[in-house]
């Protein structure tokens, strides 16, 4: 099997792992992608001091997506975009967020001292397709929370993969892998020969974010065969009625989806303040389900 050009790795960051409450080790929730340019999933307070402390470009920042309007997920948008207006950002920002994201941010941006000095798109979105671009698509999907929520897919594109023994047999060999790439079709001794007929597609990279939710069929759906999952993981065993009653999820609920949509790595994260100094019981938990779970915490980052 041949490939093409160099792999490109997605590298996330974690902003925040914890619960609508900080504490001096844990921040609100937020995760940083960069794939080309950088994305935020979820914008909790202080993001933009994470993006700093991690080597997170502010210029390069092209879209935010939140999956709901707790606030602990969206109010670092607005310091965020203070500094990026004094970095004399020109470019617009993309927002992107479950219905009555456009009413909020548009009345918070509308006041004269929160007024950002470059455009900002603001998107409302339920289901399907949102964002597109050169090397991924983010779909978003409706989930389980106390107030309208979306978790959110990111897929690279499909790639495409040289059968090389199909296609020595075909002749082709040395730049002539490149020539057909390029112009889809080749003549090699007098005989035509089409890509589709030494290639084969294969699915690219997927991650996928929860964000607050109840374990939901609908999570499951769309991180099948996911490169990762990022799930929220609230509550211990011992809590399952209260992270019930929060539309929330535990650990091992977190656990269960992902065995479930056979992904091959699981982040727990959104953590209760009430596990703030130790959260190696949340993750025993996940892990006897599924044994690929790691905890997210302030600064991990994770190549996939
Ligand atoms: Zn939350
Ligand atoms: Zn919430």
């Amino acid at each position: 099997m041949l490939f093409l050009g160099a792999k490109k790795m997605i590298r996330l960051v974690v902003l925040g792992s914890a619960a609508a409450l900080p504490s001096p080790r844990h921040l609100p929730s937020g995760i940083a992608i960069k794939f080309g340019d950088v994305f935020l999933f979820d914008c909790g307070e202080a993001a933009q001091r994470q993006m700093m402390k991690y080597g997170i470009s502010y210029s390069k920042l092209r879209a935010v997506f939140l999956t709901h309007l707790h606030a602990d997920h969206w109010i670092g948008l607005i310091g965020l975009t203070q500094t990026l207006g004094f970095f004399e950002r020109s470019e617009p920002l993309l927002v992107f967020g479950p219905r009555g994201t456009k009413r909020l941010l548009e009345a918070v941006f509308a006041q004269k001292e929160l007024e950002p000095s470059f455009p900002i798109e603001i998107k409302d979105v339920e289901d399907g397709i949102v964002f597109k671009d050169k090397l991924f698509s983010v779909t978003a999907f409706p989930v389980e929370h106390k107030t309208r929520a979306l978790g959110y897919a990111l897929e690279e594109h499909e790639k495409i993969k040289f059968d090389e023994a199909k296609a020595r047999a075909k002749g082709i060999h040395g730049r002539l892998f490149s020539e057909i790439m390029e112009k889809g079709e080749l003549a090699i001794n007098g005989k035509k020969v089409k890509l589709a007929q030494v290639t084969f597609k294969e699915n690219g990279k997927k991650i996928v974010f929860s964000g607050d939710t109840m374990p939901c069929v609908a999570v499951a759906k769309a991180a099948k065969n996911a490169s990762l999952l990022v799930h929220d993981a609230c509550f211990a065993e011992d809590e399952l009625e209260k992270a019930k009653d929060k539309a929330h999820s535990t650990a091992r609920q977190a656990a269960e989806i992902a065995k479930k949509a056979k992904v091959k790595k699981l982040l727990l994260t959104h953590f209760s303040n009430r596990y703030d100094d130790d959260r190696s019981k949340l993750v025993a938990e996940a892990q006897s389900v599924f044994p690929e779970s790691v905890e997210a915490k302030e600064g991990l980052e994770i190549l996939v």
